[in-house]
């Protein structure tokens, strides 16, 4: 597809099927057209690709992709052929005579996006290979990985400074999902970016709901969790490779669909479970945090951190998994002291001092987000440098249980200081906890608690509930906690209120609170519809072997069975159809909606949105083609009117149907000399194959129909699908 001349709107509805930019997509690609180095830390599931898609098919010469993950380029590589977009990815993955085969064509000019990981392109065969093309952009994906106070640091992208000053010409774009300012600075740094152009969206993924809970009946909490998301696709991270073994042998054994993934299974199998959930042929994956780098799978519905991860940074990167396709997700992470505890036990063995308190400096943050009451967001976004403004964001834990008033806890804070106080002042809040519900735990009746007269006196709340307030109490102040221990001291404040009828009140949450209804990802659609479609969709990925949204993202489908398209043209207005996808699949997911529409008696909406970005003005010749055939003229006639030739005027018959005009199905039949056996045969088969290629449909014929016929019977196909069905 030959679009260097288009602009960056016309590209992003034509190519990528998409109506608007989103925020800063525009700017930053008017930046990189310009020629200006550009940094862009945009969020996960933000739409960073198309930042650099779109200028590459503007720009005359070629652009590098550098990427660590050789799984993550053969996704976009994929993706982007789905799309028309001549683009390629040269690795180790590749037989020689494929790799040399790619290089030709890089040479010739042949292709626009070229993806690479840093060491194959900082190769002397590379270099010398691309000193022979026009290098426009050099794109760095993942850009954090070249900064040592990032969480990913990767010594060779040090060096991609050297590719910069081998091609002077050429615009460098760095993008990440997560950066602190620190890391920010480090990559323009290391780049040598002149002036800093900087792109800077936010943190917050609005639609993923954050809940953390402590790790209390693990097993059930992720059963009760998991429940709540049937036959959604999802996530759950392990620690440890045994633990990813173990619980996915659970999970199968209750009958959940599941594989598990880590570093301790052959290659092979890793691959294929891998493939297996990008394919939805498997529901969940159990992973240690090896998983997902490589993968691009949208609709991921679910992320479960069965551990604690090990800093808020792999927190951020692993919950973006989810909900890429901007519909909401879940995201549940279970913490125990214990886990914390091992992380600093690793943390204290590095022998990197400097190393070591860049860890401790992540493991606080971590720390301050398990363990605040207030919106999540709050300290997440602050980690990355963002103030967080709202007072309750409706999508975390903390702020759907604020929701409920505050009370007098007076006799409930005097329960806990006072426990604390017979303890010692040395343990920390699940300690106290278990005393004051009566536990019998080893450790109670090793420190002899379960005589202390606070044993046992805090039935009335659960654990949950005294966590909660336990919290609170400290950041009213009416406790210090010990930095390295966690253990809880009183402070003055404790005294009044134990000792001189301090009132207290903080906010208290009802004993099932967390277990907050289903994620709705939108209400409105038509299910049946959605699960026929998304039923083709898979039928269709099969067949052609790409992931399921490679087809069509599944807002799509959920656009389709809210709107219920009855012309192709229409199709059009469907978020993620452009001309190419239209031309491909159009037809095929026409006929399931028309069918339904017309069982059911369901009409036609139209999104509110196709008002505002009406289809571009059509080329006449085409138009006037069409119509005069749509009026009763005959092929011959047209040929002799418009002076072209009859395959020519087949093809403004096509195009003219395919922007959704309408021809009578009985005239356009009329041009056609094959038998209707063959006829009914050609339309099954362009009903299940697609319209866009006739090479399959030729070949399925033994290459006995010749192709003019082929052509016709396709614009009679069409016809049909365009509303004018013969009675
Ligand atoms: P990132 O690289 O930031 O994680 P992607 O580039 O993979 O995000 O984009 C996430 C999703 O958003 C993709 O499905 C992409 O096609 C979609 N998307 C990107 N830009 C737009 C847009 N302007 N309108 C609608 N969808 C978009
Ligand atoms: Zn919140």
């Amino acid at each position: 597809m030959k679009v260097s001349n288009s602009t960056p709107d016309r590209i992003l509805k034509d190519v990528f099927g998409y109506d608007y930019f989103r925020p800063l997509q525009a700017e930053i690609i008017s930046n990189v057209l310009k020629k200006r180095d550009t940094l862009v830390i945009m969020p996960t599931g933000s739409g960073k690709s198309i930042c650099y898609q779109i200028p590459a098919l503007i720009f005359e010469g070629l652009t590098i992709v550098v990427s660590p993950l050789i799984s993550l380029m053969k996704d976009q590589v994929e993706q982007l052929h789905e799309l028309g977009v001549q683009a390629a990815f040269l690795n180790s993955t590749l037989s020689f005579q494929e790799y040399n085969n790619i290089c030709r064509r890089i040479v010739a000019g042949e292709i626009k996006l070229l993806y690479m990981a840093p060491e194959g392109l900082l190769t002397e065969r590379t270099m010398n290979m691309l000193g022979k093309v026009r290098l426009d952009c050099l794109t760095i994906d993942e850009a954090h990985c070249i900064s040592e106070w990032g969480h990913e640091f990767r010594p060779e992208y040090r060096k991609l400074v050297s590719v910069r000053i081998n091609f002077p010409d050429a615009v460098c774009i760095a993008l990440t999902a997560t950066a602190t300012p620190q890391v920010q600075k480090d990559i323009a740094d290391s780049l040598k970016f002149e002036s800093g152009n900087k792109f800077l969206a936010g943190y917050d993924r609005k639609n993923l709901f954050l809940q953390i809970e402590m790790k209390d009946t693990p097993v059930t909490q992720l059963v009760q969790f998991l429940r709540r998301h049937d036959s959604q696709s999802g996530i759950i991270y392990c620690f440890s490779r045994h633990r990813v073994d173990e619980l996915s042998t659970f999970l199968a054994g209750i009958g959940y669909s599941v594989l598990p993934y880590h570093a301790g299974l052959d290659d092979n199998v890793r691959k294929q479970n891998q493939e297996k959930f990008i394919h939805d042929d498997v529901q969940i994956i159990v992973a240690t945090i090896a998983f997902g780098m490589g993968i691009n799978k949208p609709n991921v519905r679910f992320i479960v951190h069965y551990d604690v991860p090990k800093n808020i940074e792999s927190y951020y990167q692993q919950i973006g998994r989810a909900g890429r396709d901007g519909l909401s997700a879940d995201c549940l992470l279970l913490f125990g002291y214990g886990d914390l505890q091992k992380i600093r036990y690793f943390i204290q063995r590095m022998d990197d001092v400097h190393r070591q308190r860049i860890a401790e400096i992540h493991l606080d943050a971590l720390v301050r987000l398990v363990e605040t009451y207030q919106c999540r967001r709050k300290p997440l976004l602050q980690y990355f440098g963002q103030e967080y403004e709202s007072e309750n964001c409706g999508m975390c834990d903390n702020c759907v249980n604020k929701a409920q008033k505050t009370q007098d806890v007076t006799i409930a804070a005097q329960k806990f200081l006072s426990c604390v106080r017979r303890t010692g002042e040395r343990f920390g809040a699940a300690h106290i906890i278990d005393v004051l519900r009566g536990s019998e735990s080893q450790k109670i009746f090793d420190f002899n608690h379960h005589h202390l007269s606070t044993y046992g006196i805090g039935k009335e709340y659960t654990k949950k509930q005294w966590l909660f307030l336990s919290r609170q109490f400290i950041s009213l102040g009416l406790l210090d906690k010990d930095a390295q221990y966690g253990g809880l001291k009183l402070t003055p404040v404790a005294t009044d209120v134990l000792f001189h009828d301090q009132k207290v009140v903080a906010m208290l949450p009802e004993k099932k609170t967390e277990m907050r209804q289903v994620t709705k990802i939108k209400d409105d659609y038509d299910r049946i519809l959605f699960e026929q479609l998304r039923n083709k969709r898979k039928q269709l990925a099969d067949r052609y072997n790409v992931p399921p949204y490679a087809i069509f993202p599944d807002n799509t489908l959920i656009e389709m069975s809210s709107y219920f398209p009855q012309k192709l043209q229409n199709l059009l207005y469907i978020h993620g159809v452009g001309q190419i996808k239209l031309k491909k699949y159009g037809a095929i997911f026409l006929r399931i909606i028309q069918d339904h529409c017309n069982k059911n008696q369901i009409t036609e909406k139209i999104p509110a949105k196709s008002i505002l970005a009406p289809p571009r003005p059509k080329t006449a010749r085409h138009i006037l083609v069409g119509r005069a055939f749509a009026e009763g003229k005959s092929i011959t006639e047209l040929q002799e009117i418009f002076k072209i030739k009859k395959a020519t005027a087949i093809g403004h018959l096509y195009n003219y149907v395919l922007e959704g005009n309408d021809i009578p199905f009985n005239h356009a039949i009329k041009e056609s000399i094959a038998p209707p056996r063959v006829r009914e045969a050609a339309f099954d088969f362009l009903h299940t194959n697609g319209t866009l290629y006739l090479k399959p449909m030729f070949d399925f014929f033994k290459g006995k129909i010749p192709y003019e016929e082929l052509h016709i019977l396709r614009v009679c196909y069409l016809c049909r699908d365009t509303g004018a069905m013969p009675k």
